[in-house]
């Protein structure tokens, strides 16, 4: 086990980084931050923001040297980097789940091999593959970039072959997946924990709401069946498996005609987990550090019904929202990332309502939302 008192790494610092150096600082380790960017919301606040890219030999040399352990939030960390620092450190998740991860193509394949559900695909690496896709899949399709696509970027709805062609154009025809567009009935994810001894902590459901591509709100407990949730469960504990994992993961899904289906898999804590912060015994970012430092697993069991919606940019269109609106509510709980630049699409910041339903928790979280809209418009 390593104890309070070591040190930490965490390679990227978005806010997910950010909310696992609180809770690793609140349990007393040393963190360092490892991302090139100077303002980096998880390097403001680590004991040491090593500015550095993610390849640099000299700064994970200085990682491996200064940490007990190393981890994540982000999936696009090179392989490369997390062999490299394997070799000196221990290091969660290991370059198998991050490498399946990061790039559509593989993690597509991976959910195939391994016979869970998903939505109909088709590979498109050249012209002919696209034009067999598209005969296979058939319109209303997703053309989906296999790599660096996050919150619907580099994803297009295609309604005719002539579409799915501009819209790979347009993404400098790099390799791509095409999906059928599926009905949905809702969208569902299950965060996991699995430690080094394999035991696994997994969450309650999380029910996703998007707007145009990006999770809007998640409201807690999900308003499925039991069967349904019991069968999330252990599909995410399969891939968890499969994956040979250590740490936090995500699984996003569709429900679909009231059949799930893999959506992607995320090798870290979500934004659909940032609930566990205020309304679970232990948070997915204490869980990251437990499952990191071999620490046995924290209870998963929800406190209190609750809904989280996201803070994008677009809010600040008009200069800083009126917080007053949320921190009016004696049920509502506001986190910042500390984003010095506001952009439109980009996540700010997020608040959690609390509870006696689940219903009640939504009613309250929507009616904050339509209030911040109506000053900031
Ligand atoms: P993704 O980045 O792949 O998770 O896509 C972002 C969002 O777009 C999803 O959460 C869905 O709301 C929607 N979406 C993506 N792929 C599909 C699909 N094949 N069918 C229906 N909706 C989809």
């Amino acid at each position: 086990m390593i104890l309070p008192g070591a040190t930490l790494g965490m390679l990227g610092g978005g806010q997910l980084g950010r909310m696992f150096v609180v809770a690793a600082r609140t349990m007393g380790y040393r963190t360092i931050v490892l991302d090139p960017d100077p303002q980096s919301p998880a390097g403001e606040i680590a004991d040491y923001h090593l500015m550095a890219e993610y390849e640099d030999a000299h700064a994970l040399d200085r990682l491996a040297r200064e940490c007990a352990a190393v981890t994540t939030e982000f999936e696009n960390i090179p392989a490369s980097t997390l062999e490299r620092l394997a070799l000196h450190c221990i290091v969660s998740p290991g370059s198998l789940a991050v490498s399946t991860t990061q790039n559509r193509i593989y993690e597509k394949s991976f959910l195939r091999d391994h016979g869970f559900p998903t939505a109909p695909f088709a590979f498109i690496e050249n012209e002919a593959d696209l034009v067999n896709a598209f005969e296979t899949i058939k319109a209303p399709a997703i053309l989906k970039v296999s790599r660096f696509g996050y919150d619907g970027k580099g994803q297009a709805k295609v309604m005719a072959f002539q579409e799915a062609l501009s819209a790979w154009n347009a993404m400098k025809r790099e390799p791509c997946v095409l999906e059928g567009l599926v009905p949905l009935d809702t969208e569902v994810s299950v965060i996991l924990a699995r430690g080094i001894d394999n035991e696994m902590a997994v969450y309650p459901l999380s029910e996703n709401s998007h707007a145009n591509g990006v999770l809007d709100i998640t409201v807690v407990p999900a308003h499925v069946s039991h069967e349904l949730i019991d069968e999330a469960q252990t599909i995410a504990r399969k891939i968890a498996l499969h994956l040979e994992y250590v740490g936090v993961l995500a699984v996003e899904f569709f429900i679909s005609h009231g059949k799930l289906l893999v959506n992607e898999i995320a090798p870290r804590p979500h934004n659909s987990g940032h609930y566990t912060i205020d309304a679970c015994v232990t948070s997915q970012y204490e869980q990251q550090v437990r499952a990191l430092c071999g620490l046995p697993l924290g209870e998963t069991r929800l406190l209190s019904p609750v809904a989280m919606v996201n803070l994008l940019g677009d809010l600040w269109r008009n200069g800083e929202p009126h917080w007053e609106q949320i921190l009016k509510s004696p049920r509502a709980k506001l986190h910042l990332y500390g984003k010095r630049e506001a952009r439109p699409g980009r996540k700010m910041g997020h608040y959690t309502c609390l509870a006696p339903t689940a219903i009640e928790a939504r009613d309250e979280a929507l009616k904050i939302q339509r209030e911040l809209e109506r000053y900031c418009s």
